[in-house]
């Protein structure tokens, strides 16, 4: 991967706290690879230790498979990673995982953090959204997880995006094109190789369904995870075409989406800027020199 100097200095700093091994990348994966292309620094985090994804190998063995999984979804950007003890399915919000997630939050002191919304089909995603809420305001106040140095203000808080409806639909309030990068998401995703050729393919009835062949077997991952991605650019057409201008909003094919949380500092358009305006910018700026040739894009191998 080849990376650009940060667009801005310090590098800004991006943590992504997903419930499961798979979830950063299934949802930001185009967000984070912008931000190490852009010389950004970008940390992945699953609460949970994953061991409750499978059918025929649940427990501590999946949790080590897993765990290298992640890993080399994250090494494919560069990206940190890290894995909490929590059991898969289990998670609770507890005084204990929110201190452990303070202090996290602290040691990493990002400028963005993303996580669940806290109405969401699986328990784990709701209380890791849950622990992100309650860690908010906490990681400024000494007192609480003192030895830990606190942090002088809140980071920006973000909810990854989902399709449900209550009791809200998800509002995004920042947009950006993730189609430059999508071969990138998807490198990332197939290292989850027990999770999207096995357990939710299995989960949902289309095991028979799965290739065998690695070519074809990207290929068939390509065609589960686009349209979502197709979606969310089509639902969100009007804020594409506010960010990028209405030629390139209007041809976005895929998009990754991002709502902003009351709880973490507020996403002023200032702050939507420095956060992620260098992503907007650049796409601008190709429009506006197609001489530019080689693009960021076509400097991922897979
Ligand atoms: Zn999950």
């Amino acid at each position: 991967m080849e990376f650009q100097p940060a667009s801005s200095f310090p590098p800004l700093r991006l943590l992504i706290i997903g419930a499961h091994p798979d979830d950063c990348e299934y949802h930001a994966g185009g967000l984070a690879t912008y931000y190490r292309q852009f010389g950004h620094v970008v940390k992945m985090v699953s609460v949970t230790n994953g061991q409750a994804g499978h059918h025929e190998q649940p427990g501590p063995r999946l949790a080590a498979r897993r765990r290298q999984e992640f890993a080399a979804a994250c090494a494919v950007i560069g990206a940190e990673c890290e894995v909490g003890t929590q059991p898969d399915g289990e998670l609770l919000p507890t005084l204990e995982n929110r201190l452990w997630l303070i202090r996290l939050i602290r040691r990493f002191r990002p400028d963005l953090v993303l996580t669940h919304r806290p109405n969401d089909y699986h328990p784990d995603h709701r209380y890791t959204s849950q622990l992100v809420q309650d860690a908010a305001y906490l990681v400024t106040v000494p007192a609480i997880a003192s030895d830990v140095p606190h942090l002088p203000r809140d980071p920006v808080i973000c909810y990854l995006p989902d399709e449900f409806q209550k009791p809200y639909p998800f509002r995004a309030e920042v947009a950006i094109d993730v189609g430059p990068v999508v071969s990138t998401i998807l490198e990332m995703l197939h290292c989850h190789q027990s999770q999207f050729y096995e357990w939710l393919p299995y989960n949902t009835g289309q095991l028979h369904c799965v290739p065998r062949e690695d070519a074809a077997r990207r290929q068939w991952l390509a065609e589960q995870i686009l349209p979502r991605l197709r979606r969310q650019a089509e639902r969100f057409r009007d804020l594409l075409i506010q960010v990028y201008g209405p030629q390139h909003g209007a041809r976005v094919e895929y998009a990754e989406v991002f709502e902003p949380c009351e709880y973490g500092a507020p996403l002023d358009e200032a702050t939507k800027e420095r956060l992620f305006g260098f992503i907007w910018h650049s796409a601008r700026n190709k429009v506006a020199d197609p001489s530019q040739g080689t693009t960021i894009a076509q400097t991922f191998v897979w």
